[in-house]
């Protein structure tokens, strides 16, 4: 059930929410990224030249007893120092490169299969709206990008 004029005052700077969307265990958050430039990872320089955008995803920790996904689309820039070099900017308060998870609930799963071992995480995991599953996501796929 998609919600009107999603707001939000705990979302991590430079990330703008454009969709919640709820179902009885879960709650989905469709964000994109607002920052105007991002820097090359090889050589620093900023760039504004936009090449291309695609969707990542995370896990985050629970709100109200939801698992809680977020859906954000980021940005492929063109190096204007580095020839032929694309580079993806960050999801901004998520998670580092390639993470499917964001640091937070990565930290409390890890403490909690680090105290409980691994079916007794996992199970205690999901009881707490964290499932550990690598199964996928639940939501459909986004539709690409205008
Ligand atoms: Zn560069």
């Amino acid at each position: 059930m998609p919600i009107s004029n999603p707001s939000m005052p705990l979302v991590p700077d430079g990330l703008h929410v454009e969709d919640l969307t709820r179902d009885g265990t879960a709650l989905l958050i469709t964000a994109r990224t607002t920052a105007a430039q991002a820097s090359c990872r090889v050589c620093g320089c900023a760039s504004t030249r936009v090449h291309s955008t695609y969707w990542r995803t995370f896990g985050d920790l629970p709100w109200q007893d939801r698992a809680v996904t977020w859906r954000v689309q980021v940005r492929r820039f063109r190096c204007s120092h580095c020839p032929g070099r694309i580079f993806a900017e960050r999801a901004p308060g998520l998670g580092a490169r390639k993470a499917r998870r964001s640091d937070r609930l990565a930290e409390v799963q890890t403490d909690i299969g680090m105290v409980l071992g691994g079916e007794p995480g996992a199970r205690l995991s999901r009881r707490l709206a964290m499932p550990v599953s690598g199964r996928g996501s639940r939501w459909p796929s986004p539709a690409s990008p205008p």
